[in-house]
């Protein structure tokens, strides 16, 4: 019998899979279960226990199977440990019942934009391909369902943490920029390293495709040795969205929604994971003209007279917002701020100067952006409520401008999570745009 530490989407999928290849799973949750999770596993005649683990005492499993929310330094990951009972990551787990090909994708910015795309592509080609992870359904989940030809995976630094003889046979890493950087004794370096166990158990016939131009990538490889083919990717696009890579045309991004170097990146990267699956440039020009990413990156909620308002709630970090100015040529009303993760906004400086017009701070506290920004001379606002913060970007807001809500920081300061952030982003310009 094993034990799964948690009962969310990566804990349910675990048990799911357990169940589906005959082992006996017990589940236990320091929380309560979400109903629709507690009603799978009672269906499936899977047992389980929630709110505090008390039951799971009682017995000595052959392992554990750990959701990654769980901290390696909560007491029951040491109780196992102490005990030398072995434990696993959810994505490890699911792992050792994959027969198909698996496409992994980490980077600090950009992963869901990339797993969504290269889903797209070898969906509409008529592959038989999933797309599971950070993204949607967990891994464990994907693998209980059937034998997919190709699942593509997004995975976080910390499902990467947990992993043991996980081997990609296409492994992307996009890019490395300070994020989450608590978690890893806030050195960049172990959190770089975390984000290049994708390519640890790899081996020469695999693919590992990184964005060559990254600086902390390029810092990591004088120490890291990648046994699988690299595909170094530097893409170029042209004012007419033409993309190319080493010379190489790709595609034609304008008649798409892909905008910004950073979606050049993201589709390149696309790109060349697919032309490793076979799939032909005309299918591949047709699968991007037809994506449609995810709401809250780079969204355009609307455009009246010729003001638009883009939401781009799911930047929280300032390497993203960086990407979000580069791609608005027009002058930015920026709405920006909530719980700072010791943000350094020197790397925009530059941009802000050159594009945002007027900056709204939006949080509980806005005392460090309003001392930063104050030096630029650019006006800012103090606001603390969403509605506020609309309200001053339609009062400041001219001809051609942009309002655009790309935050650099974590949403829950004031919100439940960024989507939340976003749809009240959306509602407000709504709410305006409609009397
Ligand atoms: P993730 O899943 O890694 O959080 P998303 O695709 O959800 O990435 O995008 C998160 C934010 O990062 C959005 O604001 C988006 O516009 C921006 N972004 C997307 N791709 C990149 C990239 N390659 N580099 C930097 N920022 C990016």
């Amino acid at each position: 019998m094993i034990v799964i530490l948690g009962a969310g989407e990566s804990g349910i999928g675990a048990a799911l899979l357990a169940k589906k290849k005959g082992l006996i799973a017990f589940v236990s949750d320091q929380g309560t279960i979400k109903p629709s999770f507690q009603k799978e596993l009672v269906d499936n005649e899977i047992d389980f226990e929630s709110e505090g683990h008390h039951i799971i005492f009682d017995f000595v499993p052959e392992y554990v199977v750990k959701s990654p929310g769980i901290p390696d330094h909560s007491d029951i990951v040491k109780f196992y440990q102490h005990k030398g009972i072995k434990i696993i990551s959810e994505v490890e787990f699911a792992y050792q019942f994959v027969n198909g090909i698996i496409i992994a994708i980490t980077g600090s910015n950009g992963k869901t934009t990339t797993t969504n795309l290269i889903y797209h592509l070898l969906n509409q080609a008529g592959r038989n391909v999933i797309k599971c992870g950070n993204v949607g359904y967990s891994f464990a989940r994907a693998v209980s369902q059937q034998d997919w030809e190709i699942y593509v995976l997004e995975l976080s630094s910390f499902q990467l943490d947990g992993i043991d003889q996980f081997r990609p046979n296409i492994a992307v890493l996009l890019n490395i920029t300070p994020d989450h950087l608590d978690r890893y004794n806030n050195s960049l370096d172990e959190y770089a390293a975390s984000k290049f166990r994708i390519f640890e158990n790899q081996k020469s016939e695999d693919y590992a495709i990184y964005y060559s131009k990254d600086s902390v990538i390029q810092s990591k490889l004088k120490t890291f040795h990648i046994n699988a083919s690299s595909i170094e990717v530097d893409p170029l696009l042209s004012t007419i969205g033409t993309l190319s890579d080493h010379q190489e045309t790709l595609a034609n991004l304008s008649t798409t929604v892909l905008r910004g170097k950073h979606n050049a990146i993201n589709a390149t990267c696309s790109i060349r994971a697919v032309q490793l699956l076979d799939l032909d440039p005309d299918r591949i020009q047709t699968g991007l003209n037809s994506f449609v990413n995810d709401p809250h990156r780079l969204e355009l909620i609307a455009e009246v007279n010729q003001i638009k308002f883009i939401n781009d709630s799911k930047a929280t970090n300032v390497d993203s917002v960086f990407y979000a100015l580069d791609s608005i040529e027009r002058d930015i009303v920026w709405i920006v701020g909530g719980l700072d993760k010791g943000n350094d906004y020197s790397v925009i400086l530059a941009l802000v100067k050159e594009r945002v017009k007027s900056i709204i701070a939006l949080g509980k506290d806005n005392t460090k952006l309003i001392s930063y920004f104050s030096k630029t001379g650019i006006p800012i606002a103090d606001t603390h409520s969403m509605e506020d913060a609309v309200q001053k970007s339609f009062e400041l807001a001219a001809f051609q401008d942009t309002v655009l809500l790309s935050p650099a920081c974590a949403s829950f300061d004031l919100f439940q999570n960024y989507e939340h952030r976003g749809n009240c982003f959306r509602e407000e310009v709504l709410k305006r745009l409609n009397k």
